[in-house]
């Protein structure tokens, strides 16, 4: 899994690495917005992946969340509302292709209430008894 080599840090901790690491352009707080020009997909600051060097400790860097997407910062850069508008254009063409993930959702309720009854104080006084 590719996720097992990803760096995680707080908020606050990723917004410093990514000021640090990103000299092209300044981010704000972690809900910016960038256009990737390689893959063409917008991605924020939440999104964007941290990676670091041989046991966690190398130098960091940055790589675009999108799979098989591997820009950097330099390839990243401000939405303009020009960008915006074809990249919502190009959602609204995937959109129309027909989506499996229904299945997916549901039954995650049910499944919320049962576990919520095994923590009720009667449970845990009668487990004690
Ligand atoms: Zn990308």
């Amino acid at each position: 899994m590719a996720l097992a080599s990803g760096v995680h840090v707080s908020d606050e901790e990723k917004l410093q690495i990514l000021r640090r690491l990103d000299q092209f352009r300044h981010w704000h707080s972690l809900d910016d917005k960038r256009y990737c020009l390689v893959c063409g997909k917008i991605i924020t600051g939440h999104q964007i992946q941290l990676m670091g060097g041989t046991r966690g400790n190398g130098p960091l860097r940055m790589i675009c969340p999108m799979e098989g997407c591997h820009s950097i910062p330099m390839d990243w850069v401000l939405p303009t509302d020009e960008i915006l508008a074809k990249v919502e254009m190009m959602a609204g063409e995937e959109r129309k292709a027909p989506v499996s993930s229904s299945a997916d959702r549901g039954g995650s309720g049910h499944r919320i209430a049962s576990s919520a009854q095994i923590r009720s104080p009667s449970q845990a006084s009668f487990l004690k008894a």
